[in-house]
């Protein structure tokens, strides 16, 4: 396809200006004139319509079709929540009026939905309160990891380590050292669970704590939960737990019951966010007890009166991670879908997540490698059979087989541990039918790697672009080649 300007005929036009109402006969220096006119495109509305619609449909998302990025939860979000978010009263509120007094009708509403979302997530992960202040997981990840270094600073210890599994979520280890810490991984075993051995060869009083995410990005529960928690606090250290993907046992299981002391969550991936693009997104954090005054400020409080008001006055906390109070209009999608489905519908949520996956590991465990083979939660990792690596077809072969079938594709290469990994999340929002045809694409693409591996090696054959030069593509960027032919 063309770029617009390469489209514009001259004389063309899809606007007829009025007459200019610039006063003519002013004398402006010559050299202050532009020598010819701008070249601007020329094109009628239709042709800048077309334009457009052609290109947005050259982008992939959720409303498009089946979208199962492991560790990414690309799930459909209610539009009604959208909608929710935008009403005036929350679109249009600003941080700066008063929460009280003239002014605070306007914002007694906006803090009272802070407030109550806290009460939520209590009850939802099993902690003693949270801030809605983080910007996104990692953020809310650094909260914890400063919230962490907060409390052991004022107890006095000495601590410098912080304990993350092989199989982390990479923000894991890179959010423990931007905090200062030196991180130590922890090898898992072929089972895909925590190497408990080597975990308690690696304590020691230096451990500040751990970081887990869980389930893991095996898409595995690890069932030595509770005494992984009880083996960190042993050395008076705190267990992190990374809910990023709290979709695998929202409703069913909480966190704070397992023994975490501090727990990040993903809005804009569980709880009804559009995610993709780089945000906006919401990780809010939650404590336990005896790390409540570590929180940021601001903090939402319920007054006597009954009424809203924001508390600064916290001389323990780690001051503010985020302008105001987080991102607004996330939290009110959250709300609005946490409301919605109440207690029963998220429970639903969690165990369609984990049938679905299930469903789907079951179907491809006889075409494709299962990187450990056991029921798993909301995720399932594969690897590329002994048959296709001999026809040297690599995982992401495989991936990009599955654009010309109409699909994205799964995350590749990750987790890291895993060679030539395939991990499939296909969330709680897809039907049988849905799931069926991506598993017979898959199953396709399964019989061309062993059978007929050259069919796959040109694929994507449908797209603009087929395979981009990566390395050249991140070192040498040049957007508007990826418009032309
Ligand atoms: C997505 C994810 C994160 C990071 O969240 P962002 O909002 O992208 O910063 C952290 N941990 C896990 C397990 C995740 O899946």
């Amino acid at each position: 396809m063309k770029l617009i300007f390469e489209k514009s005929v001259p004389g063309r036009t899809g606007v007829l200006p009025g007459p200019s109402d610039v006063p003519t006969g002013i004398n402006i220096r010559a050299d202050r004139l532009r020598p010819k006119s701008a070249e601007l495109p020329e094109l009628s509305e239709l042709d800048v319509v077309r334009h457009f619609t052609e290109l947005s449909r050259r982008n992939f998302g959720v409303d498009t079709n089946f979208y199962p990025l492991g560790s990414c939860t690309m799930k459909y979000n209610p539009k009604v929540n959208e909608r929710i978010a935008s009403y005036p009263g929350f679109a249009h509120v600003h941080p700066l009026l008063p929460q009280l007094r003239r002014g605070g009708m306007l914002t007694q509403g906006a803090l009272a939905i802070l407030y109550d979302m806290d009460l939520l997530l209590r009850e939802i992960t099993g902690m003693a309160g949270f801030t809605m202040q983080p910007l996104a997981g990692a953020h809310g990840e650094l909260t914890g990891m400063m919230i962490m270094a907060a409390y052991h600073r004022d107890k006095g210890n000495k601590k410098s380590i912080v304990l993350a599994p092989d199989s982390a979520h990479g923000t894991n280890p890179a959010s423990a050292a931007i905090a200062g810490y030196r991180v130590v991984s922890i090898p898992s075993t072929d089972s895909g669970d925590m190497d408990l051995d080597a975990l308690k060869s690696a304590l020691n009083d230096e451990v500040a704590g751990i970081m887990l995410t869980c389930p893991s990005t095996f898409g595995l529960f690890d069932p030595h939960i509770k005494e992984i928690c009880a083996l960190i606090h042993s050395v008076d250290g705190l267990a992190y737990y990374d809910g990023a993907n709290l979709n695998a046992i929202v409703g069913k299981a909480r966190p704070g019951d397992f023994g975490f002391d501090i727990v990040h969550l993903n809005l804009h991936k569980t709880f009804s966010t559009p995610h993709g693009g780089g945000g906006p997104g919401a990780g809010p954090v939650g404590v336990k007890e005896k790390l409540l005054p570590y929180l940021p400020i601001s903090i939402v409080v319920k007054r006597n009166d009954g009424t809203f008001a924001l508390e600064y006055d916290r001389p323990k906390s780690i001051g503010y991670i985020a302008p105001f109070y987080g991102n607004f209009g996330i939290i009110v999608r959250a709300y609005a879908y946490i409301l919605m489905l109440g207690k029963e519908g998220l429970r639903h949520v969690a165990e369609s997540a984990v049938l679905n996956a299930n469903y789907i590991r079951e179907r491809l465990r006889n075409y494709y490698k299962p990187a450990v083979d056991r029921i798993c939660k909301h995720e399932c990792v594969f690897t590329t059979t002994d048959k296709m690596a001999e026809n040297e077809i690599r995982a992401l072969d495989i991936a990009k087989a599955l654009i010309d079938r109409g699909f994205h594709p799964p995350t590749v290469y990750f987790p890291i541990t895993v060679h030539e990994s395939i991990m499939i999340e296909p969330t709680e929002t897809e039907s049988q039918e849905t799931l069926d045809a991506f598993i017979d694409a898959m199953i396709e693409i399964a019989g061309l790697a062993e059978n007929d591996p050259e069919k796959l090696k040109a694929a994507p054959i449908t797209t603009p672009v087929s395979r981009p030069d990566e390395v050249a593509a991140a070192k040498n960027l040049n957007i508007a080649s990826l418009c032309l032919d």
